[in-house]
């Protein structure tokens, strides 16, 4: 039998089938398309430009929690995804507005995008648009609940630190009435009592100092100081302690480094950085403080031979009234807030504070700042 026929034959169904499959998909997409067309145009006049336009989060939903629209707040908030809402807390919402009719404001925490770890805190209000959609609104409030956060802490933080040295002064003066006729039990009181009222000073002095130093710009009336004087300045406000504590205190490195900035501010910072290592340190040891200054650098580091800081400690210790160990901090009188306004003074002037540290071996805590002669050559430059 002849059969050179059936190789175009087969050639030419196969053409015809492909087509045919071609036709198919390509009806079932314009379909498709006209479908998402006529939910488009359902949608109230006007509410495409005004998502468009919205800088906040904004979301359209069809009557099967289809995300008909979004806006690109909406997007970078990681609310949308898949065409869908990612939150289920939000769908609920959603599913309560459309059966009630009644609008509805809440406040939620939830995850930054269907994988996210990261928290957002978002004030949402959903409400009914037109017949068949919901419009959802989202305000991202993560930063000011932060920051509110932050200022509830350190209230409480606050309250905590004073609680404890006024407690103990009122529970002194109650001593001290009653051992009035035994003057060694007074003079052990009284010099108790001094040391609380020492502390409950220098808290607040801190406080304040934090508080300062949070409201103003150092460098807004910047002096050109001289780092040896505020090093030599520093290193003279805790020579007693470091006897005290047979501490051997030295200084060296370059000479003549000069930046911009608040004097007194630069010497508390250091002051705290060297009264630390003294504190943290054994007995007979030796706390260095060095200068250098090259390519517009000037870094001042104070290096102790004490207990260290835990490496996953490090980066807290620079938090208000973090201590890595609250007992032995407490012992020394410390507030907590010490680091913190070195860190604070630090960045008012344009520069940052690193630790580097070994348990057991010691820290050095560096400060880095811009340099006066390069911040006056960029200043000259820029003219
Ligand atoms: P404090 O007043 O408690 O010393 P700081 O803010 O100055 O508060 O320091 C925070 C914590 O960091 C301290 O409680 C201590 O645990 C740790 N720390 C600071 N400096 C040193 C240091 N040189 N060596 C070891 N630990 C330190």
């Amino acid at each position: 039998m002849d059969s050179a026929w059936l190789v175009p034959a087969a050639l030419a169904f196969g053409v015809l089938l492909g087509a045919g499959i071609v036709a198919v998909i390509y009806l079932a997409a314009r379909r498709g398309q006209r479908a998402v067309d006529v939910v488009n145009s359902a949608v109230p006049d006007g509410v495409d430009q005004v998502i468009d336009a919205l800088e906040s989060a904004g979301v359209v939903l069809d009557p099967s929690n289809n995300v008909v629209k979004a806006s690109p707040g909406a997007l970078s908030l990681g609310l949308v995804w898949n065409q869908g809402l990612v939150h289920p807390e939000l769908v609920t919402i959603v599913d309560r507005v459309r059966r009630t009719g009644k609008a509805v404001n809440d406040e939620l925490h939830l995850s930054r995008g269907p994988f996210g770890e990261a928290t957002i805190f978002l004030s949402v209000r959903v409400a009914r648009l037109g017949a068949r959609y919901i419009l959802l609104l989202a305000e991202d409030r993560t930063e000011s609940y932060r920051l509110e956060e932050v200022r509830r802490d350190f209230v409480a933080n606050i309250s905590h630190e004073l609680k404890t040295p006024i407690g103990a002064v009122g529970l002194l003066a109650e001593a001290l009435t009653t051992a009035a006729d035994k003057p060694e039990q007074v003079r052990r009181f009284a010099k108790r009592l001094t040391k609380e009222s020492e502390r409950l000073a220098r808290i607040t002095q801190e406080i304040i100092e934090l508080s300062r130093l949070q409201a103003t710009d150092a460098l807004s009336k910047a002096d050109l100081v001289e780092v040896d004087t505020v090093v030599a300045q520093a290193i003279d406000q805790n020579r007693v302690m470091a006897d005290s504590h047979n501490v051997q205190l030295v200084s060296g490195g370059d000479a003549g480094a000069e930046v911009y900035g608040d004097e007194g501010l630069l010497a508390v910072a250091l002051h705290n950085l060297i009264s630390n290592a003294i504190q943290y340190s054994p007995k007979g040891s030796r706390v260095g403080v060095g200068v250098s200054h090259k390519e517009g650098v000037v870094e001042i580091a104070v290096t102790d031979q004490g207990v260290g800081i835990p490496e996953e400690e490090q980066d807290r210790v620079f938090e208000r009234f973090f201590r890595t160990d609250p007992a032995r901090s407490r012992n020394t009188g410390g507030s907590g807030l010490g680091l913190s306004i070195v860190k604070h003074v630090v960045q008012n002037h344009g520069g940052d504070v690193r630790v580097w540290s070994q348990p057991g071996h010691g820290s050095t805590f560096t400060i880095r700042l811009p340099e006066a002669s390069h911040v006056a050559a960029a200043t000259v430059a820029e003219q």
